[in-house]
């Protein structure tokens, strides 16, 4: 299975990997970080196909890390 992890501390909610992602698997969850933003998680059970958009889309770097043919969802 393929999937991201959102680092909640690097994230800034800023989206822009929600709109890059072809299939929707990403949203702005509820809870606030550590340096005040709501940030992105990966939707549990979306179809990720890898295809990176999110990790070259999102200005901060580290904040997404992208798991391509996992046998298990460690997220
Ligand atoms: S790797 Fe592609 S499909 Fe997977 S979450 Fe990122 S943008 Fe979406
Ligand atoms: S593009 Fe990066 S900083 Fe913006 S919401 Fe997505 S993970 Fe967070």
């Amino acid at each position: 299975m393929n999937y991201i992890i959102i680092d909640p501390n690097e994230c800034k909610g800023c989206r822009v990997c929600i709109e890059a992602c072809p299939n929707r698997c990403i949203r702005l969850g509820n809870a606030i970080n550590e340096i005040g933003y709501q940030y992105a998680e990966f939707i549990k059970g979306a179809k990720c196909i890898a295809c990176g958009l999110c990790y070259y889309s999102c200005p901060e770097f580290g904040a997404v890390t992208v798991y391509k043919d996992e046998e298990e969802y460690h997220g």
